[in-house]
């Protein structure tokens, strides 16, 4: 096998919920987009389940149908992206519940679907998804007759615990919600971490189960390993890769690991990752390539058959710093033809 190895603890994931559930007095949904952020939306989607998670969220209802299918009818799963023009039969036939955004949605969604589960999604300032304050003065009253599940509304800058915007969403998203007979949710992972202001009766949060920040204290979810596929010695002065990118300033030692920006190890991390050979750490040389790395082991005292890309000594946020990205991005990118290793519950 010459692929990368991707361990994935199922085991993380569950204790990352109960540790950020246990920080609320509220519910805790779990939210699996974008395949469980890269991790296999339907092993984690069933792990939580089996942890009495009971609400899932997904970007747009395609997410849904994996999920929907392992874990049968019973847990709510919800859609942020709301019931958009072709979403109607999957959102009937699989019992999703839309997060309408907009005027046009709400219209929609009560007029092909009356009676099925919705939400409400509300822009306190983001300017992404949901209705304004003034569309929802204006549609308020009818939509809160037909008993939506949930108003939510979502927080721009909760990853900065001082940002001005927090306070600020979070009382627009009062002065558009107060009093309202629904359950509300403001929070993913950076506003349970805010604190119980910005909790109210559920929260939403992705990252954190994956072990990312700014959930600084989860537990690490991922380990991923890159085989050796050779190992040679290269003079001073000889240069490596593409573009001569790197030149030898000594007699070195260069191995050849299988692992490329096909794989998501993104090119921006050309000579600005190191690799681990136990607590060694070993600077990837020259460019990122589709498949290929080139790493200088040069001061290993052996030959070492396989080197960690993430791992203990190398977090996902480790590696997203050194490529000028976000940990999210790191695990949404994780590459489909590693060879893919899920254990635990
Ligand atoms: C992605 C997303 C979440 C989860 O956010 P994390 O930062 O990953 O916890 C919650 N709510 C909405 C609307 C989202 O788009």
């Amino acid at each position: 096998m010459s692929t990368g190895r991707l361990i994935i603890d199922l085991d993380a994931v569950v204790a990352n919920w109960r540790a950020l559930d246990g920080m609320t007095n509220c519910k805790t949904a779990a939210v699996v987009k974008a395949d469980g952020y890269g991790l296999g939306a339907a092993t984690v989607a069933k792990a939580l389940f089996k942890a009495g998670v009971r609400q899932f969220f997904v970007a747009v209802v395609e997410e849904a149908v994996a999920i929907r299918q392992e874990l049968g009818p019973r847990p709510e799963i919800s859609v942020f992206s709301g019931h958009m023009a072709g979403d109607t039969e999957l959102i009937r036939t699989l019992g999703l519940t839309p997060m309408l955004n907009s005027v046009e949605q709400l219209t929609h969604h009560l007029e092909t679907l009356p009676g099925h589960p919705f939400g409400i999604q509300l822009d306190t300032g983001m300017n992404r998804l949901g209705l304004e304050m003034q569309e929802w003065a204006a549609v308020a009253e009818l939509a809160l007759a037909q008993r939506p599940h949930l108003v939510m509304s979502h927080l721009a800058c909760a990853d900065e615990p001082d940002h001005p915007m927090n306070p600020y969403q979070l009382d627009q998203f009062r002065k558009m919600t107060d009093g309202i007979q629904v359950p509300r949710s403001l929070a993913a992972t950076g506003g349970i971490l805010l604190g119980p202001e910005y909790h109210f009766d559920l929260t939403r949060p992705g990252i954190g189960l994956y072990g990312g920040l700014p959930f600084a204290q989860a537990t690490p979810v991922i380990e991923l390993d890159l085989p050796v596929v050779q190992v040679r010695d290269v003079a001073e002065g000889e240069v490596v890769g593409y573009s001569n990118a790197w030149q030898a300033e000594r007699p070195s030692r260069i191995a050849t690991v299988s692992g490329g920006y096909a794989d998501g190890i993104m090119r921006a991390l050309s000579d600005r990752a190191v690799l681990f050979h136990g607590d060694t750490a070993c600077p990837l040389v020259g460019r990122v390539s589709m498949d290929l790395l080139t790493i200088d082991v040069t001061d290993l005292s052996e030959t070492p058959k396989k080197l960690s890309l993430i791992g203990p000594k190398q977090s996902v946020d480790d590696l997203a710093r050194n490529a000028n990205t976000i940990g999210y991005e790191v695990l949404t990118q994780l590459g489909a033809r590693y060879n893919r290793k899920t254990y635990g519950k």
